[in-house]
């Protein structure tokens, strides 16, 4: 087996990692780190929980232990991430596993004030880690250069796309000086990547790990066919009961976000929201009550989680099930980090089975299933980018035919949400 020292990595870094209780590297560390130490341009297909912050991070810290001192204004080593969020959990990368070389690490995000950021990157910085918009600012407030860029990072470039950043990456790109190394990490290679890529990187090494949707083999998985209405009730009785731990709730939309934890606090159960609109100190606060188990409940949309690196997240709840199939496997991939368990359940109203079947489709694999039977042919089946809201269940209204009956005593077996419900004591009967 490949060791951290194998890979060629300075002393002060490998001392970090051992302090970090890090064995071996990962695979995408045993791939990426040796050509970054030669200086490789390289594309890394992996997403989130592979280990690709390290794959970079450590070869950028080795090349920077030479501690020539950056320009004012300037940074030697420019990471872009596509969240707030994501550019915070990077920086803290790089100060771990840096803490015995003594470098500057800045962040630029927006959310926050400027004058902080313009403070910190006076002097100059080794590493910058920024999201495109306030970067982007920066440079035409010339409170930041970057012709003294020696490594470029885009990560998350299919997230960055999908959140319309590709002009303003293409704008920081050109500001960058030609002779650099750059790489390029994305969870998907679609063809616009690979054109970015094309446009950005010279002869890269490309390393890619586990296809997005094998990660959904570490984390045990279930769908509960439930009423879009019930929904509410049976996320509160799971929370109070099987998924007590650290549960992270996924929702599609900001509003619902707030909605649900509105619901829930109602329902006797503390929990935060965590989205686009909340500021910078909602989320960080939201972030670390999650972490020290202050406020185990985190209600999320899908691109304020992509990133987020928790540990012992011990349940995934889809409380909507997300439009696009591969979010899914991003959003059950908080969970089981580490080869550590991990449960997702998965709430599924009947005009949500076209998604599911798209989800099953990806994931290669039916999921096990609990509620009510599939519905008769005969039953409305919206297309998949039908408007929600036009569903009498999702208004919260009248109840299509397969709305399971009440629920009786929230006691159960607790091991199945549904565990204690009328419909599933039939079911069992039949
Ligand atoms: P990432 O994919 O960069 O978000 O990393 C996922 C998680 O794995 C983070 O919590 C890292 O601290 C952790 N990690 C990264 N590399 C290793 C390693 N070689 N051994 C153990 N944990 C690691």
């Amino acid at each position: 087996m490949t060791t951290f020292n194998d890979l060629g990595l300075a002393a002060p870094i490998l001392e970090a990692l051992a302090e970090e209780g890090y064995d071996a590297p990962t695979p995408i560390q045993a791939q990426a780190i040796p050509p970054l130490l030669q200086g490789r341009d390289l594309i890394g297909i992996a997403q989130t929980g592979t280990g690709k912050t390290a794959a970079f991070a450590l070869p950028i810290l080795d090349r920077l232990r030479d501690r020539r001192p950056p320009p004012r204004r300037a940074c030697r080593a420019l990471v872009l991430s596509p969240t707030r969020e994501l550019a915070s959990q990077i920086a803290g990368s790089f100060r771990t596993y840096g803490r015995h070389l003594g470098l500057r690490v800045a962040t630029v995000f927006g959310g926050v004030g400027h004058q902080p950021q313009v403070a910190a990157l006076a002097r100059g910085v080794d590493i910058l880690v920024a999201t495109p918009g306030r970067l982007i600012d920066h440079l035409t407030g010339r409170t930041a250069f970057l012709e003294a860029v020696e490594m470029f990072v885009l990560d998350e470039a299919d997230q960055m796309l999908d959140m319309g950043f590709i002009q303003p990456i293409r704008r920081i790109v050109s500001a960058l000086p030609e002779k650099r190394q750059t790489l390029l990490f994305s969870a998907t290679m679609p063809q616009a990547i690979a054109t970015l890529a094309d446009e950005m990187l010279k002869d890269p090494v490309r390393v890619a790990v586990a296809p997005v949707a094998s990660t959904a083999e570490k984390v045990e998985q279930r769908v509960v066919h439930v009423a879009q209405g019930d929904k509410r009730m049976l996320l509160a009785k799971l929370l109070k009961g099987e998924a007590g731990g650290r549960t992270l709730v996924f929702v599609r939309t900001k509003h619902g976000a707030d909605r649900v934890v509105r619901q829930l606090e109602a329902d006797g159960i503390a929990a935060n929201a965590i989205h686009g609109n909340r500021s910078q100190g909602q989320r960080e606060a939201a972030l670390r009550q999650f972490r020290d188990g202050a406020v185990p409940v985190l209600v999320a949309t899908d691109i304020a989680a992509r990133g987020i690196d928790v540990e012992g997240v011990t349940h995934v709840i889809n409380m909507d099930l997300p439009n696009v199939p591969e979010q899914y496997v991003h959003r059950i991939g908080r969970t089981a980090r580490a080869g550590a368990g991990g449960v997702a359940i998965s709430f599924c109203s009947v005009e949500e089975r076209p998604l599911l079947r798209d989800i099953e489709r990806l994931i290669r694999r039916t999921l096990p299933a609990e509620g009510p039977p599939a519905p008769p042919a005969a039953s409305p089946k919206p297309h998949r980018s039908a408007p929600r809201s036009a569903t009498p269940a999702a208004r919260g209204g009248t109840h299509g035919p397969q709305r399971p009956a009440r629920y009786g005593s929230p006691a159960g077996d607790g091991r199945h949400a549904l565990a204690g419900l009328p419909f599933m004591a039939a079911a069992r009967r039949a």
